[in-house]
């Protein structure tokens, strides 16, 4: 008679965070046969399993929690993975290699920090409740709908990519939309002033309402709307809900605590094996920080992912070395690509900007064929000049026979 054997899971891993990233890693592991080797315990903050953050506005279009879910809901419950829900790790417990939480402790071999970002909120007198809203999770988000409800008016602070889109999402909630930018123009990150000039545009063509160069100094109490934000050259908007998209944090708390090593603008510090100054103790996603950076964006974490659960795997694995960071605006008609080095900052750039006319930070706009709406800066002078465009091969005159403001 043949005996059933067992396989002895020897190591225990735990997992914090069940983000994107944090369920990119658990399903290499399953795919790679990991869980054979390691019992995993997965620890989530949120209520729900790990959904799709970038297509996050999309609840607002009507896909619920279930809709943009990561994974079909009974993958970890196949392959036996612990999934603890609704419990935030509260501490590392290194010298016992445990993690505590409001229930009790879990033992740990190994642990993998996968906790994402948080939204930064400047410090504002006047920022609470309804005029301190992020977006951020689907909580967050119900947290808009509601306040929405009975508003009329609604500001986002911040011009960037994630502004933009939550700006974006109170139209679609039937509010007037505004767009309040510290910056000279919107998506500062991305584009120069022309670009940037380009882009508010459109924007404003949508009917969303741009004010640059403002700085919110206070919060008050408003007379036509809800609140009235008071902005530092004397002028003010009034507005009855606030969403705060100023920029992310990684989320390293737990790490900072328990005395990993951490960069000096944030992020756990990890190696090209995203392991931290510890070494039983990974970390991955936009809770990490490779080489002074940390990725806001996911494809460098699913990299990360994928690299670690081969190592957990004892597989051949590729060392992280830095990712494509490539961005996209997601707003209802208005694509707008950004490559090379925006505001001609490389020493390369710099040295195209003073030898080349028109110099690089002021190109030439084009539209590709496929899309009249969908531009892109092209630089010249250096190979991102001639290669990426549209994977269609553009030197700096061709792309200057089709320019489009
Ligand atoms: C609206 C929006 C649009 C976006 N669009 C894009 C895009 O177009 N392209 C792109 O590349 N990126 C985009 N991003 C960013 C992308 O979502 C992130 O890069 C990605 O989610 C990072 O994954 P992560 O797992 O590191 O973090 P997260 O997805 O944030 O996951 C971290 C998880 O860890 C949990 N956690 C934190 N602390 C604890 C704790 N102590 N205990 C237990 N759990 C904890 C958190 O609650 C969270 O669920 C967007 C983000 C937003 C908000």
């Amino acid at each position: 008679m043949n005996a059933i054997v067992t396989p002895i899971k020897s190591e225990i891993l735990v997992v914090i965070g069940n983000g994107m990233v944090g369920h990119h890693c658990v399903e290499q592991l399953i795919e790679r046969g990991a869980l054979a080797r390691y019992q995993v315990h997965v620890y989530g903050e949120e209520r729900q399993r790990a959904y799709d953050r970038v297509h996050l506005s999309e609840y607002f279009a009507g896909k619920d929690a279930e809709a943009l879910a990561l994974g079909d809901a009974g993958l970890y419950a196949r392959h036996g993975v612990h999934l603890h829900l609704g419990e935030a790790v509260l501490e590392i417990d290194r010298e016992r290699r445990e993690v505590v939480t409001a229930t009790g402790r879990q033992p740990y071999d190994r642990l993998v920090l996968a906790t994402g970002s948080y939204p930064f909120v400047p410090p504002i007198p006047g920022a609470e409740g309804r005029s301190r809203l992020v977006y951020r999770t689907l909580d967050d988000l119900d947290g808009i709908r509601e306040a929405a409800a009975s508003a009329r008016r609604g500001v986002v602070v911040g011009g960037g990519l994630l502004g933009l889109e939550a700006a974006n999402a109170l139209k679609s909630l039937g509010l007037e939309a505004h767009v309040v930018e510290f910056a000279p123009r919107l998506m500062p990150v991305q584009l120069d002033a022309d670009g940037g000039a380009a882009l508010r545009a459109r924007i404003e063509a949508l009917g969303v309402g741009v004010h640059l160069s403002r700085a919110t100094q206070e919060i008050v109490v408003g007379e036509e709307y809800a609140y009235r934000m008071q902005f530092n050259d004397g002028e003010f908007l009034e507005t009855d809900l606030i969403v705060f998209s100023a920029g992310i944090r990684p989320q390293d708390a737990l790490g900072r605590a328990a005395g990993l090593e951490v960069a000096p603008r944030g992020g756990v510090v990890i190696d090209n094996d995203c392991r931290t100054s510890d070494p039983a103790i990974f970390a991955i996603g936009e809770c990490a920080s490779w080489n002074g950076s940390v990725f806001g964006l996911v494809a460098p974490g699913y990299s990360m992912a994928r690299n670690l659960a081969a190592l957990l795997a004892g597989q051949p694995h590729e060392p992280f070395t830095g990712a494509d960071m490539s961005t996209k605006l997601k707003l209802l008609g208005v694509d707008v690509g950004s490559i090379g080095d925006a505001h001609a900052a490389t020493p390369a750039h710099a040295a195209t900007a003073s030898s080349t006319k028109p110099a690089p930070a002021t190109g030439a706009w084009w539209s590709p064929p496929m899309a009249s709406t969908c531009w892109a800066r092209c630089w010249w002078g250096t190979t991102a000049t001639t290669t990426p465009c549209c994977n269609t091969p553009r030197t700096a005159s061709s792309c200057r026979r089709s320019p489009r403001a």
